[in-house]
């Protein structure tokens, strides 16, 4: 672990417009990255917001990895504690919250990095596209400034000319015509300003995108539309992405691989297809099913939903977290939590079925 004990999640200015400081050299993040590394190596990362009896862990030893131009999905149920991770991500969380672990990009640990350093790094090593759009863009200024504000911060742009020319580039990149810089946020659709989002996202060239529920609050054709958009826009711009959403479906439609987040942990990971076509972990299955899949019928009759509610995360079961709602549960889950083991090369799944003789499917699904 660097850096030594817990640090706070907070700036006191988080979530503020970097300033001029700290410009990065072309590329933003140095291109150095530990050998054999992913872009983005998370390691035991721990997130617990305030103290005491109060105590909310919710992200307990997350530890992952994004290949440069690959693109990871994190799917569970709300209050998982997957914002939390993504906010964690470019130290945007709260002062009450502290970390612990490291969070390499490129090989540099965004924990312990120097102010000026980590606002650098905010624009030009990751940026983040936040589910609402709308709270996310500021009500009073038109976008097209708001778009232009960090490239001449960060001197992408020297003269005001310069920003505007470029920001009608982004906006053209987003399907938006460029006029619609002088347009304030609330004339636009939501679709339009998720489209704004993710301009302002690609403004000072990122390594990363992290994508939080981005399409979450569209309705189903727009949502498909920003889908398409960022899956071409990482594509044809070699752009990492970190997509985070409660649908499975959806992420494994994007991403090439897929991580299974419930109570503040990683249950299981690797390719896209095993995950989402044959999950390993009872909790991976049960979000596989919980929406229909497009081209199959099946799917669509008999949702299966999963009883009960996430755990709340200051009072978590015992053992396996998952067991009081698990299908397949054990007697020894209630006391004996898992790690996550390998299923198949690449696919890791935290079961204490995984890799034994005892079959992961109930002998007889039920049927509702
Ligand atoms: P998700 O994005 O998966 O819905 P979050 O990361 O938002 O989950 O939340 C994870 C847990 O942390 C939840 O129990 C939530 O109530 C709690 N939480 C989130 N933000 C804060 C905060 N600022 N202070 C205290 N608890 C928080
Ligand atoms: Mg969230």
């Amino acid at each position: 672990m660097t850096g030594g004990g817990p640090k706070t999640g907070g700036d006191p200015t988080t979530g503020a417009v970097p300033s001029a400081g700290g410009v990065p050299s072309a590329g933003g993040v140095p291109s150095a990255g530990a050998a054999g590394s992913g872009l983005l190596e998370i390691k035991d990362l721990r997130v617990t917001y305030g103290t005491g009896a109060d105590a909310v862990p919710a992200v307990r030893g997350v530890s992952l990895s994004v290949g440069s131009g690959s693109k990871l999905g994190i799917a569970g149920e709300s209050g998982c504690g997957k914002s939390t991770l993504a906010l964690a991500l470019l130290r945007l969380l709260p002062a009450t919250a502290r970390l612990t672990g490291e969070i390499l990009l490129d090989g540099e640990d965004v924990l312990t990095m120097r102010w000026g350093r980590l606002r650098a790094v905010r624009w030009a090593g990751a940026s983040i596209v936040f589910q609402g759009a709308m709270h996310s863009l500021n009500a009073v200024h038109r976008i097209g400034d708001q778009i232009a504000e960090p490239l001449l911060l960060h001197r992408r742009a020297t003269t005001p000319a310069a920003a505007r020319a470029r920001v009608a580039g982004l906006l053209e990149q987003v399907g938006l015509p460029a006029a619609r810089a002088d347009a304030y946020p609330h004339e636009l659709s939501g679709g339009q300003r998720q489209r704004v989002m993710i301009a302002m996202a690609l403004a000072c060239d990122p390594r990363l995108i992290v994508a939080d529920e981005p399409t979450t609050a569209l309705d189903v054709m727009i949502q498909a539309q920003i889908l398409r958009l960022i899956e071409r826009l990482v594509a044809d711009q070699g752009i990492s992405l970190l997509m985070i959403s409660h649908d499975l479906a959806v992420l494994a439609d994007t991403c090439d691989r897929l991580a299974v987040m419930y109570a503040g942990r990683i249950v299981e990971e690797g390719p896209a297809r095993a995950v989402y076509g044959a999950a390993e972990h009872p909790y991976g299955r049960a979000l596989s099913a919980a929406f229909p899949r497009i081209g199959d019928p099946a799917s669509r009759r008999a949702p299966r939903g999963l009883p009960g509610d996430p755990p709340d995360p200051s009072a978590l079961p015992s053992g396996c977290t998952f067991h009081p709602r698990c299908p397949v549960a054990l007697e020894g889950c209630a006391h004996e939590d898992q790690e996550l083991r390998e299923a198949a090369p690449g696919h890791r799944a935290a079961c204490v079925r995984v890799g034994t003789a005892v079959p992961t499917q109930p002998s007889a699904e039920p049927r509702s």
